[in-house]
């Protein structure tokens, strides 16, 4: 939790029940809480987004970061989280103020956290991320993650979710949409990371909510953002970069998301 917390200012500190997962429709292979899971935490973020955490007896957490609907409030989608399982709000944490440092920024870009979690090498020179596409046509994957791709320091692939995950220390990220409701977000990711904050295999997923239509670009932007997500980014300041919290149009990284990337996987 503490980790989290930091550099962000307005935080709140609640928690959710494993149940949440379920109430949510996750995939299950994107949410697999043990028996003997602590209790969860979520909070918001300064930026207005809303993150869900459940730390595991394992010694691993499970995280959901939601990116709120235009018009919503990080309140208001804390408000209907806990409707459909968040539990126990606490008062706002006391504010964190502190400056994020390398490896975790970048000019106007930020990891996911901090210390970053990232994938493993697993022996290729960069690590491997195949993106898995379960999308209607509405949502530019096949787009996406060849900008993604772009980066130096890891290599983005796209694949049709029917051609399967590859294997051999390669990592295998599903993407779905649906029409998921009126549920306040329009776009979340989930993802597990083990004691050494490395993502898990298997664990990790996006979805993209089709109620909140949204123009083409608009699409693009949260396609966009979650992928940069699911590859260790998180809310950058800048309006120039799909990372930026809130929908906009912008429909790609910037050059700081370019240069953080690569000092995640040197
Ligand atoms: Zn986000």
């Amino acid at each position: 939790m503490k980790r989290l917390l930091k550099g962000r200012t307005n935080g709140w500190v609640l928690t959710v029940l494993t149940v949440l997962a379920v109430s949510l429709g996750i995939p299950a292979q994107a949410a697999t809480p043990s028996p003997k899971a602590a209790p969860a935490a979520g909070q918001a973020d300064a930026t207005g987004n809303v993150y869900a955490v459940e730390e595991h007896a394992d010694g691993t957490t499970s995280v959901a970061v939601y990116r709120p609907a235009p018009g919503i409030t990080a309140a208001a989608l804390v408000k209907k989280l806990k409707a459909r399982g968040l539990q126990g709000v606490q008062a706002p944490a006391s504010g964190d103020v502190t400056t994020l440092a390398l490896p975790c920024s970048y000019g106007s870009a930020r990891t996911l956290e901090c210390s970053p979690v990232r994938w493993a090498h697993n022996g290729y020179a960069d690590p491997q991320v195949y993106f898995l596409d379960h999308t209607s046509s509405a949502w530019p994957m096949t787009a996406v993650v060849p900008k993604w791709h772009e980066s130096v320091g890891i290599d983005s692939y796209y694949r049709w979710y029917t051609a399967g995950c590859p294997g051999g220390g390669r990592h295998c990220v599903h993407a779905y949409s649906s029409n998921y409701g009126n549920t306040g977000w329009t776009g979340v990711t989930y993802y597990r990371y083990n004691g050494d904050r490395y993502f898990i295999d298997g664990s990790v997923s996006m979805q993209l909510n089709d109620y909140y239509g949204g123009t083409a670009a608009q699409r693009r932007n949260t396609a966009c953002h979650e992928a940069g997500h699911v590859l260790g980014l998180g809310h950058g300041t800048s309006t120039s970069s799909c990372m930026y919290s809130s929908r906009t149009s912008t429909t790609v990284p910037n050059a700081d998301d370019f240069a953080l990337l690569p000092r995640i996987y040197p």
